[in-house]
């Protein structure tokens, strides 16, 4: 045991509920008791009192992080929905907005990767809007060969990209199973919009 341990005013000092009141009195900060002397301050700290206020302290710094836990998630589930919405009115219009596609068709690029042990693609692709207004950005949705086309084929799905503006775009894909959204922790999913370089990215995995 060091020295500094016997001496109650050290201790006392390397406490953080340790301070001095304006008469000079050590006093905890934690529960506003003012004590008689150091090693007074000391049997506070092993006391009930104490440790009733550190649990009070616990019980609402947990309650506060709840509740900020749960706000963060409301406000992701109604960004997810409000941009849901957004290309659900943007796809459903798509007929009708073609004519309202003064900057005609984005230029894309993709690049594929097959894995042939696995037999899965992983497929990149980059969208490039050169002309977009602040407020809006390029959305895809996934869609049955039916929904877009009038003679469907069974075994393909369409990713389609759309974005005010411009015209939408139709990538046909085999109909296997495919990474979505829901399982974008597993880092099989990702879609970007980098609105400095216009860059709208999708990367997801078939197979
Ligand atoms: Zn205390």
């Amino acid at each position: 045991m060091s020295l500094r341990a016997l001496d109650p005013v050290a201790m006392a000092k390397a406490s953080p509920y340790y301070a001095r009141n304006h008469m000079g009195k050590a006093m905890c900060n934690l529960c506003n008791v003012v004590c008689t002397d150091e090693p007074h301050f000391l049997a506070h700290l092993e006391g009930k009192r104490h440790s009733s206020e550190l649990e009070g302290r616990d019980r609402r710094n947990a309650k506060r992080k709840r509740l900020e836990q749960e706000e963060e998630e409301f406000e992701a589930a109604k960004a997810r929905a409000e941009a849901s919405k957004a290309a659900d009115r943007l796809m459903a219009s798509g007929g009708a907005r073609m004519s309202l596609a003064p900057h005609g068709k984005p230029k894309h690029t993709f690049r594929t990767e097959t894995d042939p042990e696995s037999q899965t693609c992983k497929v990149w692709l980059e969208f490039y809007f050169n002309v977009v207004p602040e407020d809006t950005r390029p959305l895809h949705r996934w869609r049955s060969s039916r929904e877009v086309s009038d003679e469907p084929e069974d075994d393909v799905v369409f990713l389609i990209v759309a974005c005010e503006g411009y015209e939408s775009i139709a990538l046909k894909f085999p109909k296997l199973t495919r990474s979505t959204e829901i399982d974008s922790d597993n880092g099989q999913y990702s879609c970007r919009w980098d609105p400095l370089k216009k860059v709208y990215a999708i990367y997801f995995v078939i197979g």
